[in-house]
């Protein structure tokens, strides 16, 4: 369980506090706006109201207790960036803030932000890729060349062990898992585990080496 600062309850805020309630995490949620803190109250374990550009609220919020802040502003930069900055010099562990723009990201980082996150451009990526073809259902880019990807098994795969297929050896890819209705059937994979029909696999690699493969 970590204990997590989160600043900033629009909607990305608010979705950012569900899922970290879901996953039982500590949270202490701020925003300036009252309606706002009171929209999240049911998913964190405690909340104030108050401007982060503030030295003194920050400071009384003792955000070196903190395992991670995170910086959900988004439209305001001037907000966003102070707030990063000033919880750094505060003593703030690690500080994840949000960008909107590159420009955004890079001077977050020079300025107190220990990682971006950049949830349109993230997302875009995400659609992009996922919906260009019918046979992606996932992705996660690890990186800028490396990627996980979940694709469909290619029929001339079916019935196959990872081992006559050779996967890595002529493709440069590594199976990770094997999911059937949506659900992992399989995360042990050795050179005897066959690929069933109807079912997805989790396949690690460059980009390039897993859109060669599956001719994506
Ligand atoms: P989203 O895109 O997440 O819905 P939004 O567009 O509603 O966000 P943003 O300007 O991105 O609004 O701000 C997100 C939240 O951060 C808002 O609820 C806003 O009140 C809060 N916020 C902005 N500046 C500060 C600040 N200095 N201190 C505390 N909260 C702030």
């Amino acid at each position: 369980m970590k204990t997590i600062l989160l600043i900033g309850l629009g909607r990305f805020g608010r979705h950012i506090a569900m899922k970290l309630n879901e996953l039982n995490h500590q949270v202490m949620a701020v925003d300036k706006d009252e309606e706002k803190v009171n929209a999240v109250l049911p998913f964190v374990t405690n909340a104030q109201i108050g401007d982060s550009t503030s030295e003194e609220f920050l400071s009384a919020l003792g955000v070196r207790n903190f395992d991670v802040c995170i910086v959900a502003i988004g439209d305001n930069f001037q907000s966003s960036l102070e707030t990063a900055s000033l919880l750094k010099e505060l003593g703030a562990q690690k500080v994840v803030a949000r960008a909107a723009r590159d420009v955004q990201a890079k001077f977050l980082l020079r300025n107190g932000a220990d990682e971006v996150v950049y949830p349109e451009k993230q997302m875009a990526v995400w659609t992009a890729i996922r919906y260009s073809s019918d046979h992606i259902s996932d992705y996660i880019a690890l990186g800028d060349d490396h990627a996980i990807f979940e694709v469909e098994v290619p029929d001339s795969w079916i019935g196959k062990t990872i081992g006559q297929l050779d996967v890595r050896k002529r493709y440069h890819v590594s199976i990770m898992a094997i999911k059937q209705n949506g659900k992992f059937a399989m995360t042990v994979i050795t050179p005897d585990t066959c690929l069933p029909a109807h079912s997805t696999i989790l396949v690690l690699g460059t980009q390039r080496d897993i859109q060669k493969c599956f001719h994506i």
